[in-house]
């Protein structure tokens, strides 16, 4: 089965409110096997509401519609549909006592234009709504010589919307039950960019295979999408696993987890199942590593302390970091990140300890050390490393992706692995 989604909003085409509408229904069209070929927004006008009810019906089995169904001028869409299937709009007295009761509970008058919202193209069938008063609208569309489309018209509110598509349109879809199932899993990466990750996966990532795999970046983080298509939950299920299987040999260690899992959690498993714990001496990140590792609940089992140390002084002071090593190497340099890691594990009192010391820009970059310059050092059962890297982009990605290095070094260091970066 075939689907397209129509989101109505001036609000919507101007990106004042972001579509969430569509990608929430999108998700759940997939889950049910039912393909979506394209989503739309369209303006609050009726001719372009028309058209692009026109348009979609012509090239889908099932069209779902949100937004454009309160009371007020510039909801246009019942009026549109109307047009397009070439019927008029009727009052539905069962749903007219619906609202007058509605009103009347609340002792209010109603307003006459809420009556607009009875109304539905002759044919058609209301959908009941728990949550507000404009009732969705289900018709039939068949024009000659065209194959037949299903039109669901429902509100652009999301809580009524996911209502109403929960309860009345999803049984449809199932019942219609001709589509294949679709079952997802996401892979999370850390530290290698999106096209060295695809180069590993080779022809995995062909746009042909079943299941499919490709790849999305967000802050830094490239994740695996697989998709499994099949006639059969079963099968699915099966081929979902073993392209899981073949994608985390291409990786390795580089995939630190899947679908909900964050990289501070999975750090925080290793952590509590190896009885380990951490202390972590900041400089460039101000502070935001110790907040991702006690963003996840139950870190006090794990994380022991944390430094700021953003000048020479407190480095000197809090972490002992010796005056000629900084006025020898810079604040940013290996040797200090070194003496940065070892001090927060002897005064910590951890098993680790991670540090982080950088230029994070705009300014304060030189030649040798341009911004994004970052050295990240960890003290822990071997001899204490420290590693340079240059991450690019502005000042809250280069801190962003500094504290996501580090927690990735400790990653492996609790693997007894060495990191490829
Ligand atoms: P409407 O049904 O067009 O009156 O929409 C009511 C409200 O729901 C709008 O003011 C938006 O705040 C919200 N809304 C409508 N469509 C969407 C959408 N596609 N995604 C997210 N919010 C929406
Ligand atoms: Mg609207």
């Amino acid at each position: 089965m075939i689907s397209i989604i129509l989101s109505i909003g001036d609000e919507l085409v101007l990106g004042q409110t972001v579509d969430t509408n569509s990608a929430w229904l999108s998700a759940q069209l997939a889950a049910m096997g039912c393909d979506v070929a394209a989503h739309a927004t369209v303006p609050d006008d009726q001719t372009s509401i028309e058209s692009a009810i026109q348009a979609a019906a012509g090239r889908s089995d099932l069209l779902i519609v949100s937004g454009g169904l309160g009371p007020t001028a510039d909801d246009l869409t019942r009026q549109a549909l109307a047009a397009v299937l070439g019927r008029p709009l009727e009052i539905n007295a069962a749903w007219l006592e619906n609202l007058e009761a509605f009103f009347a509970q609340r002792r209010r008058p109603m307003p006459q234009s809420n009556r607009v919202q009875a109304m539905i193209p002759a044919g058609a069938r209301i959908l009941e709504n728990t949550a507000g008063t404009a009732p969705g609208i289900d018709a039939d569309f068949h024009p000659p010589g065209a194959k037949p489309c299903r039109i669901f018209a429902i509100p652009g509110v999301p809580r009524e919307m996911k209502l109403m598509f929960e309860r009345q349109i999803a049984p449809h879809i199932a019942a219609a039950g001709r589509g294949a199932v679709i079952l997802s899993r996401t892979l999370h990466t850390f530290g290698l960019g999106e096209s060295s990750v695809a180069q590993r996966l080779e022809e995995l990532m062909d746009r042909r295979r079943n299941p499919s795999v490709g790849t999305t970046v967000s802050d830094g983080q490239v994740s695996l999408r697989i998709n499994a298509r099949f006639e059969d939950r079963a099968r699915a299920q099966t081929e979902l696993d073993s392209t899981t299987e073949l994608c985390r040999r291409a990786l390795g260690d580089l995939i630190f987890g899947q679908d909900d899992q964050t990289l501070p959690g999975v750090i925080g498993d290793l952590l509590l199942a190896s009885q380990f714990t951490v202390a972590t001496a900041e400089s460039c990140t101000g502070g935001l590593l110790a907040k991702m590792i006690t963003d996840i609940p139950g870190s006090s089992r794990y994380f022991q302390r944390g430094w700021i140390t953003y000048s020479n002084a407190a480095k000197g002071e809090l972490l002992g970091v010796p005056a000629e090593l900084l006025a020898q190497h810079g604040a940013v340099s290996e040797p200090v990140a070194i003496a940065m890691a070892d001090g927060a594990r002897q005064r910590g009192g951890a098993t680790f300890a991670l540090s982080i010391t950088g230029i994070a820009g705009p300014d304060g970059g030189s030649p040798q050390k341009p911004v994004g310059t970052v050295c990240i050092g960890i003290a822990g059962a071997n001899p204490t490393v420290a590693t340079t890297y240059n991450f690019p982009g502005d000042r809250e990605s280069i801190r962003d992706r500094s504290a996501k290095m580090a927690l990735t070094l400790l990653r492996y260091q609790i693997l007894g692995k060495s990191a490829p970066f």
